[in-house]
């Protein structure tokens, strides 16, 4: 039983640098997803950003360039481009795990008609309170297309053989949650945005919409989960994308 793990780009995060824990003035930071593929189907953790987010008139764009923000991402980036490029066809993906209900983790839902939501069950409420949506900027229009939807409480097998296993790590929002793959390329936690790159891992920068205390427990107890050959793939981590990046696109 092969289980193989594939690390998508899907567009670029703006930002200043303080918004990243970083120590420059601008940044632009990659917006992963990723791709399981198990014997029992395919499984995404995130699906990156949805396909109007390539028009720079897009007025979620717009919105996010009011506050120094953008997200440039181009159709050859979008989840079924990347999928289709590993002939996946995206109607065929059986989950979309997010991490969290933020526009670059669920954006890519809609291309993604067939699959069942896994998103755990505090992140789906916060979701459709509307305090709190405004409070941790979670856009309905993103993530609330009628998608099955399976909500789960803490820690979850998804194929239930431990191979694939969702780890609450709330603190960046309410119900935030990461995902240890064990592969064929070894064991990999997907640690999404619990934290942002490497850095944060000694600086613990957190953002400043987030609660601090939740989220420095939460890295803690994804460090713990860590065995000597585990390699932790961060939420917009610069260093573990481009020339080299951390996990392969494409099969061999
Ligand atoms: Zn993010």
């Amino acid at each position: 039983m092969t289980i193989r793990l594939f690390g998508c780009v899907c567009g670029q995060f703006h930002s200043p640098g303080s918004g990243l824990g970083m120590d420059v003035e601008r940044v632009a930071v990659p917006i992963p997803f990723y791709v399981v593929e198990h014997p029992d189907g395919v499984a995404l953790f995130d699906c990156g950003l949805h396909a109007e987010l390539c028009d720079p008139a897009d007025p979620y764009r717009q919105r996010l360039q009011g506050q120094d923000l953008d997200s440039p991402v181009e159709a050859h980036e979008l989840a079924a481009a990347h999928l289709e490029r590993l002939d996946i066809d995206p109607a065929s993906v059986r989950y979309v795990v997010l991490s969290h209900l933020h526009f670059d983790h669920a954006g890519g839902l809609h291309q993604l008609r067939n699959a069942t939501v896994v998103v755990q069950a505090r992140e789906w409420a916060a979701g459709a309170d509307a305090d709190m949506r405004q409070r941790y900027a979670l856009p309905r229009r993103f993530f609330d297309l009628g998608h099955d939807v399976k909500l789960v409480d803490g820690e979850h097998d998804l194929f239930g053989d431990g191979t694939v296993t969702l780890h609450p790590s709330f603190g960046h929002t309410p119900g935030h949650q990461s995902m240890r793959v064990r592969s064929a390329a070894g064991d990999h936690i997907l640690v999404g945005d619990a934290c942002y790159h490497g850095g944060v891992v000694e600086t613990r920068a957190f953002p400043a919409h987030a609660d601090h205390a939740a989220m420095g427990q939460s890295l803690d107890a994804l460090l713990a989960l860590r065995g000597p050959d585990t390699v932790m793939v961060f939420g917009h981590d610069p260093a573990q994308w481009g020339e080299r990046p951390v996990l392969p696109s494409a099969r061999d």
